[in-house]
């Protein structure tokens, strides 16, 4: 665990204020000492050489009993020690001892260094008092400047002691006052250094949760204002690149969930980096579950595992042409191209992008499957046609019953050829037509353009007594192809007699709203079952080929009628059961 800032400034600071304190007190009472014990020595010096100038008589002439009753009389009136000491460190009078009891003081060191013709000071526990004295001492000279004797002045420290002792107790109070309100302060000046930095660091906490749009407060102090100064543009920086990136991301999700091609990324050990939503689609995968997974987890297809394979093995771009969902009934015709995916660092994976073709193929083979078809259907007729020809040149001709009978048989197939021709010619000049945009389009009553067509059908359907009822207002318009559409018409009403039973009814409707105008053609003939109806439109398409052959059909009639719909930018729908009739819709957009 470690300790917070604060507690680690405010003991070094503690430590520092109390030596601070305890150097100056220590150094503080130094000198009042010295300057005590200075002051005292100062006034044993001025008592001593008041009292020379009325010793130096009595001294040289050796009058004992007159030194020793000035020495007691200064003392009394002084409350300082006198003490006269002859040059041989016999005491010769003293203000508070008999001298006569006293021992030599030869070897004091004041007594030495006034024999020196200086002032001696010595302080030091008196030996005949037990207590620390201080003592001062000055020679006493004759007229010839001859040391004579020594005065020695001399008092007892005690009441400087405990002058000195109360001014210490007086430093140690102070000192304790002063260290107490030094530790507060010290403990508030550590708290405002570190409440700051821990601002800081509550903000930088908020940062790292991600709160980037938080901002620091800048304190007062240079160096942690341009640090919180700096962590604000960090983070000011740091949103932005932030916000940046997770634009670009969004954008780029939405570019790439917006294509309709497939777009899977792939790591270079198999796993998927990526995958839009019309990859998932085409490999029935979930998006979400996709990522991270090996391509053969997520694809299932084992033809697109091979190609997202190589495409890793190969450092050339690789294509192929894949089917998808090859067991279902839609299958799906995709075109693979795989691209790798480069960094810095080399090769990291391979892109696969999938190009849904399936509609280029079908329409491939839907006009492949036209040439056979037509091929095919003018073939019958002309292999017919030659049959009977040639059995006529033969000798058929001869027999006016047969050649008749066979002329009569060529005259009906060049009529289904010229029906085949026909209709082949009204297909290619409606996608003409719609292909350069060269139809006119003009309002006009759908009532009239219906019964244009129906009369057209009037014969085949008084043939079979079929009733053909119109069911449209007067008023109703449509913006249309007269013409075009009238040929649309005549084409269902024309398949509605020929697959209807005799004495039936046909029914022709037309309904109109805000978007849309239908117009419904309704049988009660035989139906078409269900297996038919996604193809029926196709060229050529025919239910029951031998039927419709029979009927005069030639398999274009709905691809004509699917046309001229599109022409008009509408659809034509079936809806049929077998034995229950059909209804075909025109659906043209207002
Ligand atoms: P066809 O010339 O053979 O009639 P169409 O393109 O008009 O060719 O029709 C294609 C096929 O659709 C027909 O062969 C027929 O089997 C079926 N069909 C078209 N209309 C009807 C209908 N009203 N009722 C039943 N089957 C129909």
């Amino acid at each position: 665990m470690k300790r917070r800032l604060l507690w680690q400034i405010f003991p070094a600071f503690l430590v520092i204020t109390a030596l601070g304190l305890l150097l100056i007190s220590l150094n503080v009472s130094g000198l009042l000492r010295a300057f005590y014990y200075e002051e005292k020595q100062i006034q044993l010096e001025k008592l001593a050489n008041m009292a020379l100038p009325t010793l130096s008589g009595p001294v040289q002439e050796r009058q004992l009993s007159a030194i020793q009753q000035y020495c007691d009389q200064m003392g009394g009136v002084s409350q300082t020690r006198y003490t006269v000491i002859g040059l041989n460190g016999d005491v010769l009078g003293d203000s508070d001892e008999s001298p006569e009891e006293m021992e030599t003081h030869i070897d004091r060191p004041e007594f030495k260094t006034a024999l020196k013709n200086q002032v001696g000071m010595s302080v030091r526990p008196s030996d005949t008092l037990g207590q620390e004295m201080m003592y001062v001492a000055i020679p006493i000279k004759n007229a010839d400047n001859t040391i004579v004797a020594v005065l020695r002045t001399s008092v007892a420290t005690t009441e400087l002691q405990m002058t000195l002792k109360s001014v210490y107790g007086d430093i140690i109070r102070y000192g304790f006052v002063i260290a107490i309100v030094l530790a507060v302060l010290s403990l508030l000046f550590s708290w405002k250094i570190s409440r700051p930095l821990n601002l800081l660091r509550q903000g930088a906490e908020r940062f790292a949760s991600g709160d980037l749009s938080h901002r620091l407060a800048v304190p007062d102090s240079r160096e942690v204002g341009a640090l919180a100064d700096s962590m604000n543009k960090m983070a000011g920086q740091l949103d932005d690149r932030i916000k940046t990136i997770v634009a670009q991301k969004n954008e780029q999700q939405a570019v790439l969930s917006s294509m309709i091609e497939g777009v899977i990324a792939v790591s270079i050990d198999g796993t998927v980096l990526s995958m839009n939503n019309a990859a998932a689609e085409m490999v029935s995968a979930d998006v979400r579950q996709a990522v991270g997974r090996t391509v053969e987890e997520v694809v299932h297809n084992t033809e697109l595992q091979q190609f997202v394979r190589q495409a890793l093995k190969s450092t050339d771009p690789v294509e192929a042409a894949i089917i998808l969902h090859e067991n279902g009934q839609n299958e799906q015709h995709i075109q693979a191209y795989g691209t790798t995916l480069l960094s810095d660092s080399g090769k990291v994976g391979v892109l696969v992008v999938m190009n849904d073709v399936t509609h280029i193929r079908r329409l491939e083979r839907v006009r492949r499957d036209f040439v056979a078809n037509v091929s095919h259907e003018l073939k019958t007729p002309v292999t017919s046609i030659k049959g009977f020809i040639e059995t006529l040149l033969d000798g058929a001709m001869n027999k006016p019953e047969d050649s008749r009978r066979f002329l009569e048989i060529i005259a009906r197939q060049t009529d289904r050829l010229n029906l085949i021709i026909d209709d082949l010619l009204t297909l290619s000049r409606v996608e003409q037509q719609s292909e350069r945009a060269e139809l006119t389009m003009e309002p006009a009553k759908l009532k009239t353009v219906l019964s244009a067509a129906v009369s057209l059908c009037e014969i085949k359907a008084t043939g079979k007594n079929i009733q053909i009822k119109i069911d449209c207002g007067e008023a109703i318009e449509a913006n249309v192809n007269a013409s075009l559409l009238e040929q649309a018409i005549v084409n269902l009403v024309d398949n509605a007699i020929k697959y209807s039973d005799a004495d039936s009814t046909v029914r022709i409707e037309v309904v109109q709203d805000e978007a849309e105008t239908q117009i419904r053609v309704q049988d009660q003939g035989c139906g078409i079952g269900a297996e038919h109806l996604p193809r029926l439109f196709e060229r050529f398409y025919r239910v029951d080929k031998a039927r419709s052959r029979s009927l005069g059909g030639t398999g274009l009639g709905l691809a004509i009628v699917n046309h001229i719909a599109q022409t008009h930018k509408g659809t034509v729908s079936v809806e049929s059961q077998p034995g229950r009739g059909s209804t075909f819709t025109i659906r043209l957009p207002r």
